[in-house]
């Protein structure tokens, strides 16, 4: 399968969009066919991408996508069942507990429920500080130099340190997830879901200062969402997931303004769009039928039982992930194979 790879960089750092001839940035996190069954649940199943040095990739998929599964089989929260995972190019499929435990400073999750993940009975400075006692970064008093000014750094007053979660607001729970996540400093980020949780007029602040860190820290982000628009102005690539496989991958701007996927094109055509002359111009695609069940996908394209433009050999041929047309922007589906571009909302 091919892979959904990091794309060359601009001499500042920031990726190129993939459409500049290669030259590789450093790969944090090289994922390489990777299978994750629980039983009969193929939650995950054959999945390739890489994520570039300080890139952010945005991993977009329903509920039951597969796509929270990847999140854990990276940071080995749960142990995969096939394939290879990388991290700055150590392989860490198959390492035990014990020698992961120094890996652990390198790679940190940002979870949906910020209440939840927080210890109620550790104040926010015992909270945020732990990282740093755990991998013996410091003592207790290097912990209390420190927390505050990383505290800062998530827009929440030092005095919050002697605080408990449930003396804070959603919004302010999960910066201080965000100072647990980063304050060892890691290369790569997992955030599942990091917003769906909060109220909507905080989520755009938190998106803010996700984005305003990983700018001024440099950390590279695998951003796992439901919610395409969500990625918008944070990703620099987006990889969209259906049923436990990558459909479509590609630079942010590609993937919004040329969606090839007819999955892809569904789910833009129902995320919110602020200006009110293109939300009108907008043709909103609905799916018939529900996901169905990843104990029995459907066998050759995933897709076909929802898809307005499924056709004989959808039903028995699986789509190879192409890119058709060498520019970074692989769709797995029949009619790219055959040089045509699907348009979904075409065929209501
Ligand atoms: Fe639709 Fe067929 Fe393309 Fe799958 S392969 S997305 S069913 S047209």
């Amino acid at each position: 399968m091919p892979s959904v790879a990091a794309p060359a960089r601009t001499p500042g750092g920031r990726p190129s969009g993939g459409l500049l001839p290669p030259r590789r940035s450093a790969v944090i996190l090289r994922i390489d066919n990777l299978v994750k069954h629980y039983g009969q649940v193929r939650a995950v199943d054959g999945l390739s991408l890489e994520i570039g040095e300080g890139e952010v990739l945005g991993l977009v998929g329903e509920s039951g996508s597969g796509k929270s599964t990847v999140g854990k089989c990276v940071l080995r929260l749960t142990d995969p069942t096939a394939g290879t995972i990388e991290l700055a190019g150590r392989d860490i499929t198959r390492l035990s507990r014990r020698a992961m435990r120094p890996l652990r400073r390198d790679m940190h999750m940002v979870f949906q429920d910020p209440f939840s993940s927080l210890n109620p009975r550790f104040t926010i400075e015992q909270i945020v500080g732990e990282p740093l006692l755990r991998h013996k970064v410091t003592d207790r008093r290097g912990v209390s130099e420190r927390v505050p000014a990383m505290l800062e750094k998530v827009g929440l007053r030092p005095e919050m340190r002697s605080r408990f979660p449930h003396e804070l607001s959603g919004g302010q729970r999960q910066r201080v997830g965000l100072a647990r996540a980063l304050i060892l400093e890691p290369k790569l980020v997992v955030a599942d879901e990091p917003v769906s949780a909060l109220d909507v007029s905080v989520q755009a602040s938190v998106l803010n200062l996700i984005t305003d860190l990983q700018r001024d820290m440099g950390f590279s982000c695998l951003f796992i969402t439901h919610d395409l628009s969500v990625v918008e102005f944070l990703a620099d690539r987006i990889a969209v997931m259906y049923l436990g496989k990558i459909v479509e991958s590609g630079p942010k701007a590609e993937i919004f303004a040329a969606p090839r996927h007819p999955y892809t094109q569904a789910l833009l055509s129902a995320a919110p769009v602020a200006d009110p002359v293109r939300q009108r111009e907008r043709r909103r695609i609905v799916l018939g039928a529900d996901v169905p069940s990843p104990v029995d996908p459907p066998p050759g394209c995933r897709f076909h039982t929802r898809c307005p433009l499924a056709y004989d050999a959808c039903r028995t041929d699986e789509p190879p992930l192409t890119d058709a047309r060498g520019n970074g922007h692989p769709a797995a589906c029949h009619l790219i194979t055959a040089d045509r571009i699907p348009d979904a909302a075409a065929h209501r």
